[in-house]
């Protein structure tokens, strides 16, 4: 591996940027199909989210993120791919041409290629509330790096704010990794659908990630229109998951401590949001987790001026571009989380299947599995357990639209 020194490359076929799940099972790929890749990774190991995930699947199996990333790594090397870790790509120039910078030596490299494919992932969005910048609080992707992959408890007690796939799993990792997990809570109340009622209805949509009959019960109540509404007041102040408290009608208001945290100030609400009144109390605390879902990061194909749509469906703003991830620029291809936030599944094989696009549009080998593996997506994505958007494949199904729609349309 690089130790952050950039070589000269000459006859580069593909850079892919990112080395997380989709960047290094399509830099193995494209690498086993011929091409000479250079993958660049702005961390110090590849692997991005999925080193530090750590969950059980509802069969039981555990899902070891770290285990994966290695043999993925292994993969990668076995093929011949070029592996630049601590290097930051920061432009991409059609042609192509890709920028990067090691951030250990400080070295600058220009590399020419025939096609990039952008794969950086998505990163959380921040909870502005009152104390978020005291020590002992983080971002729960920070405390599930801390957890999983460092072995390093946030605090010895946790208070875990938001309710979504990753607070829950996280919230589990660490009580399994000793932190005493006080509760799970609402968030305060400027983040927009936080009530219990909208938290209620998002979790009807991520029953199948939690194993827990009242949730399953709770799944099902929303798919009936119209009961949403009685299933959030009949709805107990606290619900055990895996043995942590989730309470629904409980909500941050903010974080209190002088120079760290020492606590949490929250109070009940109704079903509909409304406080009620003289309810706020202080739990005692050493380290407040914050969740506030995922965003794509898609600076660099913003930077490149492709067509961006916002889709409720796939729940974010993100570049127009075909169901295999090809882009209306000649080249420059696009996977994982930087399309929309999924499970490490569902990014594991759109770098296969945009890795088969790019070998075949450089024309080693033509993509005789396409729908078949365009089907298995669609299998991946409806029975994953880890479910940020439940609608997420008709979103990506019309942006797919779309992109023949702008294809097929004639020249002005
Ligand atoms: C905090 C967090 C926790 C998550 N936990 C889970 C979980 O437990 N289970 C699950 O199934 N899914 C989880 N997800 C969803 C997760 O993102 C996917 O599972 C999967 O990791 C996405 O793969 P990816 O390759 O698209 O992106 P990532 O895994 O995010 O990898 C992208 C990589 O690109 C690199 N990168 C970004 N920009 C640049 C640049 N300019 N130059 C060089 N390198 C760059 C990043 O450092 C990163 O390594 C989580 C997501 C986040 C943000």
């Amino acid at each position: 591996m690089n130790g952050g020194v950039i070589e000269n490359f000459d006859s580069v076929d593909l850079v892919v940027v990112g080395g997380g799940p989709a960047g290094l099972s399509a830099a193995a790929r494209a690498a086993e199909g011929g091409l000479a890749v250079v993958l660049i990774e702005e961390n110090h190991q590849t692997g991005g989210k999925l080193r530090g995930q750590l969950h059980q699947e509802n069969d039981g199996e555990w899902w070891i993120g770290w285990t994966l990333a290695n043999d993925l790594l292994a993969r990668v090397e076995r093929a011949g791919v070029r592996i630049l870790t601590d290097t930051v790509a920061w432009a991409i120039e059609p042609g192509w041409v890709v920028r990067a910078t090691s951030s250990r030596g400080g070295d600058a490299a220009e590399i020419r290629t025939r096609a990039v494919l952008i794969a950086t992932g998505a990163v959380e969005k921040p909870m502005p509330v009152e104390g978020w910048t005291l020590p002992g609080v983080f971002t729960i992707g920070g405390a599930q790096i801390l957890t999983n992959t460092h072995r390093v408890r946030p605090g010895a007690r946790s208070v875990v704010v938001g309710v979504d796939p990753l607070s829950l799993t996280i919230a589990r990792a660490m009580k399994l990794g000793g932190v005493d997990v006080d509760s799970i809570v609402l968030p305060p109340v400027e983040v927009p659908d936080s009530d219990p009622q909208s938290t209620l209805k998002r979790l009807g949509g991520l029953s199948k990630l939690a194993p827990y009959f009242y949730m399953r019960l709770g799944g099902a109540l929303m798919a009936i229109p119209g009961l949403a509404a009685i299933a959030a007041r009949v709805l107990p102040r606290s619900l055990s998951l895996w043995g942590i408290p989730l309470r629904l009608t409980t909500r941050l208001v903010r974080i209190v401590g002088d120079d760290r945290v020492t606590g949490a100030e929250v109070e009940t609400v109704r079903a509909n949001g409304d406080a009620v009144p003289g309810s706020r109390r202080i739990i005692s605390t050493d380290s407040v987790c914050l969740s506030n879902g995922l965003v794509p990061l898609n600076d660099l194909s913003a930077s490149l001026g492709l067509e961006f749509v916002t889709s409720d469906s796939v729940g974010a703003k993100v570049a127009v571009h075909s169901a295999t991830g090809a882009t209306a620029l000649p080249g420059l291809f696009l996977a994982g989380n930087t399309v929309g936030v999924e499970s490490a599944k569902v990014s594991l094989k759109q770098g296969e299947i945009v890795a088969g696009e790019i070998l075949a549009t450089l024309g080693n080998s033509p993509f005789e599995t396409r729908e078949t593996e365009l089907g298995e997506l669609r299998q991946l994505r409806a029975e994953s357990e880890f479910t940020f958007e439940p609608a997420i494949q008709q979103g990506h199904d019309e942006i797919a639209a779309l992109f023949t729609q702008r294809q097929e349309a004639p020249l002005p």
